[in-house]
């Protein structure tokens, strides 16, 4: 008798054991999985984001590897985090819209301006053939192309330089995403846009700027609008 309820007790015990450890894997072991989760059922498919491989790229991409060590906490909260040098890396929610807004596909060539942190650009490399960005501040043009480059992210090209003049040499490109604010489209992007490209660009002064979609049909015209309003860093002024 005294043995049977030791037998049972130690049973349970080790069944506990066991569901324990179940729960503390599901849980500690990657808690990053289940934040992303969250930022993806709660802020991105929430809001109307259902393109599913944007969702998916979205709930695989370490964001918290691209924001620095001390706001790490904080990357998958529904807002922008400060990269320094007058960067953010902009709300998720933001980065899956202009995402899907581009329409990606495995053929197109892409090319981004503002590369930042390099968030967006892993996020669209996983949606397109190849990435091509470029970023003004070469600390963070450097560091972006590390943290990329660490991560295994081999179908992108990080170039420091002003992004007004665009990717001559590899335009024209199928989509075009401009992550920091001009006050007019420029004209040089929109040229090197290929015919059946897209274009998504906050547009406008600090304060109130509106994100645009550009289309360019196959017969050169262009046609444009608003995807509502947004709240992005300025695009700094051709040097020249
Ligand atoms: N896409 C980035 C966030 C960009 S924040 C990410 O995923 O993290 C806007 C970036 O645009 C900043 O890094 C800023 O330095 C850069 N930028 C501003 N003006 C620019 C210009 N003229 N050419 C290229 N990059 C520019």
């Amino acid at each position: 008798m005294t043995d049977h309820r030791h037998d049972a007790f130690a049973r349970l015990a080790l069944g506990a054991m066991v569901v324990l450890s179940m729960i503390k894997l599901l849980t500690a072991d990657d808690p990053v999985t289940l934040q992303r989760e969250r930022m993806v059922s709660e802020q991105i498919a929430s809001r109307a984001v259902r393109n599913p491989d944007v969702l998916r790229v979205m709930r695989a991409t370490p964001r918290h590897l691209f924001v620095p060590i001390a706001i790490r906490s904080m990357a998958y909260e529904d807002h922008p985090l400060p990269l320094g040098y007058g960067a953010t890396i902009s709300q998720p929610y933001i980065v899956a819209l202009m995402t899907q807004l581009l329409r990606p596909n495995q053929g197109q060539r892409a090319l981004e301006i503002g590369t930042g942190s390099g968030y967006q650009a892993a996020i669209l490399a996983q949606l397109v053939r190849h990435v091509y960005t470029i970023e003004i501040v070469p600390e963070l043009a450097q560091s972006a192309a590390r943290t990329l480059r660490e991560l295994g992210y081999s179908n992108i090209t990080v170039r420091q330089g002003d992004g007004y003049k665009g990717w001559p040499e590899e335009a024209p490109f199928d989509a075009i995403i401009i992550t920091a604010a001009p006050l007019e489209l420029p004209r040089t992007l929109i040229e090197q846009l290929s015919k059946g490209g897209r274009l998504v660009a906050p547009v406008g002064s600090m304060w109130q700027q509106d994100l645009i979609l550009i289309e360019k049909k196959a017969d050169g015209s262009i046609t444009r609008r608003s995807a509502g309003a947004v709240n992005f860093v300025p695009m700094r002024p051709d040097a020249k």
